[in-house]
């Protein structure tokens, strides 16, 4: 079995003396996807442990670490000024898509490499790490994907995933509009059969990479009747960016994760083939709520991830700065402050992972990324907000890294389902499963 990762990144520079340029990136790219797809097939040939074992295996270990060196020389650099001129972080997504850090879900049959969900958390929690903002912008394209990855048929994914695998592509995932939120039942944009085609009309909102992505995941209402059931309701659809009648609107200017790509979309007689509908009519919304149970576990490592670089901040300060003639750290306050953020960081990533490995072994897993996907959010939000305190009047200054991260972390517990909707799966599962056992 091949090493993989950064290995591969490495010894290519290294031997043939190279420096970051497209050739030399695309070679480095081949051979890690390579080692990927060697690391994958061992991963799924792997028999399941008999019992609990929280050690990653070596190959995990290799992805973890090239996505950590990757965060420290490429995205760390250039995150203040990424989140300074909001623009979107095309070069970063680019390298990143380089060295094998995006698509890492792919089928093989598209080219991918076919990585677990749970190996996705551990790249997407570094680069985190390094800036949310940025982890948004790739990792937005993997929310888009991942409704064609559960649901399309062989030649939806040959064609539009194996795109991703060619060029530095990204996707965008089209549910939320300006009326329906946590409520995607209140979806209006409509998809009339007219012939081989369906016609889209509506108004999305809130799209991440919805400026940037070459093609979209859109949920539309098939079926009129506003008593349907959301079950039989709504049809999933992937449709072309460039399609006659599709209008981005402007660049959303957020509180956080300023470079990540948001906008309003409108659809205007926008004609999609019907071999882009996914499943069939219908299936939309399972397909659409189905896709978070894969998507809410890497959300929680990003939270993890922004949360960890708040302890790290928060601890070197208070080591640095001191009080009272001794560093801020012997302050048992503020000490205890930085246990409660270790805690809680420890926490949120076995919570995360437990998430990923139940989808990633066949386990119906909404319940545990609901979990997941709250418990970090208000972690992270709680983090950021203590660093923040730790610093005193420099946390409250744009010159100190903490005060990005606080207005980073607050949309953790906004996007993918807010985190009252997470607290309303959790209750109904709980409160479903007691009933069972009475
Ligand atoms: C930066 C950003 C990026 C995003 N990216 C995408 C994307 O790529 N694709 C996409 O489709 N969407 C995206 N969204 C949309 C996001 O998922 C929604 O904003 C979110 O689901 C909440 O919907 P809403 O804004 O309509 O709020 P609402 O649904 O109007 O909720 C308002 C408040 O009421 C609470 N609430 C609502 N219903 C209930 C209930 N039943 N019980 C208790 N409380 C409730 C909510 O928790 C919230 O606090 C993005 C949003 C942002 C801000």
């Amino acid at each position: 079995m091949g090493r993989v990762a950064q290995v591969f990144v490495k010894s290519l520079l290294k031997e043939r003396r190279m420096v970051y340029c497209s050739t030399t990136v695309e070679l480095a790219r081949q051979s890690f996807c390579r080692g990927l797809r060697a690391f994958s097939t061992a991963a799924t040939e792997a028999k399941p442990s008999s019992g609990v074992c929280f050690e990653l295996s070596e190959e995990q270990k290799e992805v973890q670490e090239l996505a950590r060196k990757f965060t420290r020389d490429e995205i760390i650099p250039k995150a203040a000024e990424y989140d300074r001129t909001m623009e979107y972080p095309w070069d970063i997504v680019k390298k990143a898509w380089a060295v094998g850090l995006t698509n890492t879900h792919i089928p093989k049959h598209c080219g991918g490499v076919e990585m677990g969900v749970f190996e996705g958390c551990l790249i997407a929690e570094e680069l985190a790490y390094g800036c949310s903002g940025i982890k948004t912008a790739i990792e937005g394209s993997g929310l888009g994907q991942t409704p064609v990855i559960i649901a399309g048929n062989k030649e939806q994914q040959k064609k539009y995933l194996g795109r991703l695998i060619e060029e530095p592509l990204v996707t965008a995932y089209c549910v939320t509009e300006p009326g329906a939120g946590s409520d995607v039942n209140g979806v209006k944009t409509r998809a009339e059969k007219k012939g081989d085609d369906y016609i889209l009309n509506g108004q999305k909102m809130w799209i991440t990479n919805g400026g940037v992505a070459n093609w979209y995941f859109v949920l539309a209402r098939t079926n009129p009747d506003p008593k349907c059931p959301a079950n039989k309701a709504f049809s999933g659809f992937i449709v072309d960016r460039d399609t006659p009648g599709i209008t981005p609107g402007r660049k959303e200017i957020n509180m956080g994760q300023r470079c990540s790509d948001t906008r309003g979309i409108t659809f205007e007689d926008v004609r999609v083939p019907k071999a882009n509908l996914l499943l069939g009519e219908g299936a939309g919304f399972k397909i659409a709520m189905g896709a978070f149970d894969k998507t809410r576990p890497p959300v929680a490592s990003g939270a993890t991830g922004v949360a960890r670089r708040a302890l790290d901040e928060a601890t070197k300060y208070s080591l640095e700065r001191k009080t009272f003639g001794v560093p801020i750290a012997n302050h048992q306050a503020v000490a205890f402050m930085l246990a409660d953020m270790a805690i809680s960081i420890e926490t949120a990533r076995l919570a995360y992972m437990m998430a990923a490995w139940q989808t990633d072994n066949g386990i119906r897993n909404s319940y545990f990324s609901s979990i997941a996907k709250a418990h970090a959010a208000d972690i992270a939000n709680k983090c950021v907000s203590d660093a923040v305190q730790i610093f005193g009047g420099a946390g409250f200054n744009s010159e100190y890294p903490v005060e990005k991260l606080m207005r980073d972390a607050k949309i953790y517990q906004i996007y993918e389902g807010t985190s009252q909707i997470q607290r309303l799966v959790i209750s109904r599962q709980l409160i479903e499963s007691f009933k069972q056992r009475a």
